[in-house]
């Protein structure tokens, strides 16, 4: 590993500054442990994509997803965390002290990790998303169901992910139209089922979103949609080669007042490929059963989203957060009590 290996080792590294990342920075950090935080290629996590919280506990009128975060900073910042832009791109778990690299070449030694990486919701592709996520356009039902009552709102996506999003958003909005590009679903039967009897759920087959229409200021008014005989109408489009199968593709506009992608997310687990941590098939981090942040690499806890495949909400990843770093202060005081090892014991196991 390359970088300036002579580096202090840390008590606890924390990786993420998301909502797991903070809370457990000021865990940790208020139990005197001084903890660094890498905050990674989006400082604050995914709460910085959504303007208003209204499920976090403690706050009766909501909150914006960014000041919960920058009050979450400032609290852990006060009982010591420190905070870096690092992001890191490959970690050495074998041995300890751990060893971090980071992207722009340096190193990071630590006696504890807190893997607090999050997951990341994939993203369709359409034209306005960027402008818009947050903003109408949504990848959590649950967070922003409630503000669409009385709404038409498109689900984009055929697995259970999307027909999770849409039963729920069922409960509030007016009508909810699934849109997926081949023409039969993905999901289980018994979610696909659920679906297709709810009687405001319907469905357009082989067709997908290539533009949200609308502003910040106004939210998703619109949405143009595009489908083919064949599915996958956006590669038809693509496909120069074969003018005909474009010509096919038609076109059409609807009003709508939000857009679900329910198209899944991907843990940010790259980093950790090579290394004894286990990963699920799906790349979340896999802890040790029962209820704990452990993994298979003692002194190495996870946290948050990147470790939770089912509930992925703010107030759960702070919950692990804290339970990540209640951990790692618990493994760091049973390491320093232990006997020095004689040079004939065996080397513990990591
Ligand atoms: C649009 C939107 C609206 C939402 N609304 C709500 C809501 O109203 N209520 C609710 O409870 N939940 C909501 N959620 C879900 C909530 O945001 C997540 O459950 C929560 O942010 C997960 O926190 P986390 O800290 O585990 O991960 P994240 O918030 O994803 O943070 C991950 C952190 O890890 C860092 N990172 C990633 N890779 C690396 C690396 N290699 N090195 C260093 N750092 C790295 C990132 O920079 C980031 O700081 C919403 C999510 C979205 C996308």
């Amino acid at each position: 590993m390359s970088g300036d290996s002579n580096a202090a080792v840390r008590d606890v590294v924390i990786v993420g500054s998301g909502v797991a990342g903070l809370s457990a920075a000021v865990y940790a950090a208020r139990a005197d442990l001084e903890p660094l935080v890498l905050e990674g290629p989006e400082p604050g996590g995914q709460l910085t994509l959504t303007t208003d919280v209204e499920n976090y506990l403690g706050f009766p009128e909501g909150v914006g997803g960014m000041e919960l975060i920058q009050r979450g900073k400032e609290q852990a910042e006060r009982f010591g965390a420190e905070f870096e832009h690092g992001t890191v791109e490959d970690a050495t778990l074998e041995d300890r002290p751990f060893e971090l690299e980071l992207a722009d070449g340096d190193a990071v030694r630590t006696r504890s990790l807190i893997v607090a990486t999050g997951a990341s919701a994939r993203w369709v592709g359409a034209d306005g998303e960027d402008e818009l996520m947050g903003y109408g356009v949504s990848t959590c039902a649950t967070c922003d169901g409630a503000f669409h009552r009385g709404d038409d709102v498109l689900v984009i996506g055929g697995g259970d992910s999307a027909m999770e999003e849409a039963l729920f958003l069922a409960k509030f909005a007016d009508s909810v139209t699934v849109v997926h590009r081949r023409d039969e679903l993905r999901a289980s039967e018994v979610m696909a089922e659920r679906a297709r009897n709810h009687e405001k759920i319907a469905f357009r087959w082989n067709t997908e979103l290539l533009e949200i229409h609308g502003s910040r200021e106004e939210g998703v008014t619109g949405a143009t949609l595009v489908a083919h005989p064949d599915g996958h109408p956006t590669e038809k489009l693509e496909e120069t080669a074969a003018p005909r199968a474009a010509s096919e593709v038609e076109r059409e506009t609807v009003d709508v007042g939000g857009i679900f992608y329910g198209v899944g997310h991907v843990p940010n687990t790259d980093f950790l490929e090579d290394t004894p941590v286990e990963l699920a098939d799906s790349g979340h981090l896999e802890t040790l059963e029962g209820m704990t942040t452990e993994t298979a690499v003692e002194g190495v806890f996870g946290a948050g989203d990147v470790m939770d495949p089912d509930y992925r909400q703010a107030v759960t990843s702070a919950g692990t957060g804290s339970m990540a770093a209640l951990d790692a202060e618990a493994w760091l005081e049973a390491e320093a009590a232990r006997p020095e090892l004689q040079p004939s014991d065996p080397a513990p196991s990591v």
